[in-house]
Formats: C-alpha cells, sequence, structure tokens
C-alpha cells in the first residue's frame, strides 16, 4: 500500500536548502513515486506523519566490514555469525546502504541474499570477497594471497562468478596485521594494473587498502575506483607524507578515497573544542592533536586537488561499532572543514554516484528506493542532530517507527 509521508522539513541530498514546508512524500512499492506539496498528493494513501522531523537520504557508509566484531581484539577474529545482528542495528541507525570491504568468506553474500529478498533487514549491501594480498600481508589470513599473475586471475575470476561486487585489494601493509608496514607498498604497479584490467574484464571495480604514500600513487596510477583510508603514512605516522602531486594524481584517475574517519577519532579533537577551523590553529601542541593537524591538512589537500571523499568508518575494526555512521559524520566534517550539507552528500548522494548507485539510493527523487531518515533538528545547521533518535525507511519499509522517536521526545 502507498504511504504519504509528511515530515516538517525534506533534504534531497544535494540541496542548498530545504523543500518549500509541506512538501510530502509518496512511496509505493519500495520506491519513492512524488515529492510535492501535500496538497498535490492524492489521499489514496496512508498517512505517515512525521511531525517535527527532518527526512534526508539513508546513510552510506562506504566501508565496513559486517565479519568482525568491534568488541574482540583483531582483524583475524571474524565473527561471521554476528553480522546478521550487525546489520539490522546499522540500517535501524539509519544505514541503509553499506559497502562491505573484505572478510575470509561467502557469509556476508548470503546476508546480501537474505537482505535483498527481504528475509532479514539490514542495509543494502555491495560486498568484495578475500581481499587480495601478498603472502604473510595484511589481512593474509583471510585467504586472498596471490603469488604472480596466475594467482590474480584466478582470485578475480572466482570472485566475480561467486557474485562479490568489489574487488578489494591491500595495497600498502595495515596497522592490524602483525608484520606489516602501513607505509610500504605490497604490490608493484604491474601487479596492480593486471587487477584493475582483470577486474574491469569481469565488470568489478576495484577498492584499494592504502596508507602510504607510494601505495597510494601506484593505485591511482594503476586506476582503481576507490582508495581506501588514503592515509598518508609516512615515517612519521599517518598524515605525515602528505604529497600534492599524489592528491593531483587521485584527481585526475577520477578515484575516489573513502577516508575512514570513524566517531572515535574525536579523541584527536579535544584540543579544537572551541569550533575554530583545524587549520586556522598557531599554536603548536604536543599531544595527539597533531594528528588531527596532520589528516586536516590531507583532507584539505584531496578537497582542493577535487578528489571525491565519501563518509566511511572501516567499521568492525576494534572499538568501531557498525551502527555509528551518524556520530562519526560530525567527526569527519571536523577532520575535513566541511559544512554539514558537504558531510551529509559525502554520505549520501555523493557516495550513492561514487559507488555507481546513483540511480538506486542516495537521493529523495521519484523513482528511487524509498530509503529515507527522519530525525530531529535541522541537519544542514548542525549535524549533532544526527546522532539523536531517528525514524527510517529502508526500500519502503519502515524499521525504526516513529513512536520510539516520539516517545524519546517526551520522555526527555
Ligand atoms: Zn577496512
Amino acid at each position: 500500500m502507498a504511504q504519504i509521508l509528511l515530515p516538517e522539513k525534506v533534504w534531497d541530498g544535494t540541496a542548498a536548502d530545504y523543500f518549500p514546508s509541506e512538501t510530502a512524500i509518496l512511496v509505493e512499492n519500495g520506491k519513492i513515486k512524488e515529492i510535492n506539496s501535500r496538497a498535490r498528493l492524492g489521499t489514496e494513501a496512508e498517512v505517515v506523519s512525521l511531525d517535527g522531523l527532518t527526512a534526508i537520504p539513508g546513510l552510506i557508509d562506504a566501508h565496513v566490514h559486517l565479519s568482525l566484531d568491534p568488541e574482540s581484539p583483531g582483524t583475524n577474529a571474524e565473527d561471521p555469525d554476528g553480522a546478521v545482528l550487525r546489520a539490522r542495528a546499522m540500517v535501524r541507525r539509519g544505514i541503509t546502504t553499506a559497502r562491505d570491504l573484505g572478510s575470509s568468506g561467502g557469509k556476508i553474500l548470503e546476508l546480501r541474499k537474505e537482505i535483498n529478498k527481504g528475509e532479514r533487514i539490514g542495509p543494502r549491501l555491495l560486498v568484495a570477497g578475500p581481499p587480495l594480498t601478498t603472502p604473510g600481508g595484511h589481512c593474509h589470513f583471510w585467504g586472498g594471497v596471490v603469488e604472480d599473475a596466475k594467482d590474480i586471475e584466478k582470485l578475480v575470476r572466482d570472485q566475480a562468478e561467486l557474485g562479490f561486487d568489489w574487488l578489494k585489494v591491500m595495497a600498502t601493509g595495515g596497522v592490524l596485521t602483525q608484520g606489516t608496514r602501513p607505509s610500504a607498498a605490497q604490490f608493484k604497479l604491474k601487479e596492480l594494473e593486471k587487477m584493475v584490467s582483470m577486474s574491469e574484464a569481469f565488470g568489478l571495480p576495484v577498492a584499494a587498502h592504502c596508507h602510504g604514500t607510494p601505495g597510494i600513487a601506484a593505485c591511482a596510477r594503476a586506476r582503481v575506483q576507490s582508495i581506501e583510508h588514503s592515509s598518508f603514512s609516512g615515517e612519521g605516522g599517518f598524515g605525515s607524507a602528505f604529497d600534492e602531486e599524489v592528491s593531483q594524481l587521485i584527481s585526475e584517475s577520477g578515484a575516489f578515497v573513502a577516508p575512514t574517519v570513524h566517531a572515535r577519532w574525536s579523541r584527536f579533537l579535544t584540543q579544537y573544542n572551541d569550533n575554530r577551523p583545524i587549520s586556522e590553529r598557531t599554536e603548536s601542541t604536543n599531544d595527539g592533536s597533531d594528528f588531527a593537524r596532520r589528516m586536516n591538512r590531507c583532507y584539505r589537500g584531496l578537497k582542493a586537488a577535487g578528489v571525491r571523499m565519501v563518509a566511511s568508518t572501516d567499521a568492525g575494526i576494534p572499538g568501531v561499532h557498525h551502527d555509528a555512521l551518524d556520530r562519526a559524520l560530525p567527526v569527519w566534517a571536523r577532520f575535513a572543514e566541511l559544512s554539514p550539507r558537504e558531510a551529509l552528500i559525502s554520505a549520501t548522494s555523493g557516495s550513492a554516484s561514487a559507488l555507481g548507485i546513483s540511480d538506486e539510493t542516495g537521493f529523495l527523487k521519484p523513482g528511487r528506493s524509498a530509503d529515507i531518515v527522519a530525525v530531529r533538528g535541522d541537519p544542514l545547521k548542525s549535524l549533532d542532530c544526527l546522532a539523536d533518535k531517528m525514524w527510517v525507511m529502508a526500500r519502503g519499509q519502515v524499521v525504526t517507527q516513529q513512536s520510539e522517536v516520539f516517545k524519546a521526545k517526551k520522555g526527555n
């Protein structure tokens, strides 16, 4: 049955402002059928009052690991069975789409199928298989080790046939795998080019885990579709080897960056709580805020070079919960000096466009999936309201009821 949603405000995912007041959203068969003034929409539908709430597109987390339990200590302690509950928690907190960037196997494919069939609730999933890596390399225990071109060919073919949506490659070492160095590249340009051309032949885009600057540069040259983390890691840690030319290279390649800034990075901002932009601070500090300053420079540099960046959290790594994109967005906005609107675009329309699913989601527009979040407040002014109670519809199904939002209003 069709539904007419009546929020107080509606934001389409791109515009500088909200629709005029009294705008309503007509939802039918899981999709947005029309967005128009209440008076112009017919009455043959169930009316859902979202009084006092602002409707925005469902959020997209472009980098998660559903198989990982954030309460367990590392990436080699997988808990695929818990993925069902984590997916549920995500969608109930407004994350209606997520890209799962690596695990040891096909459990997440199964979950994707169950969600698509409506048998379970969870975000629309784009899924990568075991990431391609070197012997003993980052996340080698997930089973994606390749030693030569033949291995690359076999793994890419196998993963495409299994139905994965993305190919993931560990182009540098990682923080969580002993014996690897984040700043060091794991593959040569030739090998990366081989992965990209093989993947292209099977229609799979490539997402490359990159911390160190040489690895980032190689991935941009090999024309991967997305660069994960993009930490510009060097001798002095994350952000210490920022390189403008490499940023330019990424921009020219057309790749987008998923910087994986999660809510726990707020601990690096304690020195910056006066709301002045990080880049405008001149006083030097010897605490963790140097990290904030370094990463701030990277993100501003990427933005200045015209690189598209998408909201992403790396949920699943220790302490980073899957349902916390709402709390990550204000932190991401602080680090990159984004306006609330820019940060929201990076988690909705901008992300959908980068991920190649803009026909499906990321926008409140007719024809798109009814992936809708309603929050109490003015998210184009302040992102803080995202962390409050929310009403959520995913593919036309209400997964978080408005009673939960209104109850909260009365209770507090
Ligand atoms: Zn990751």
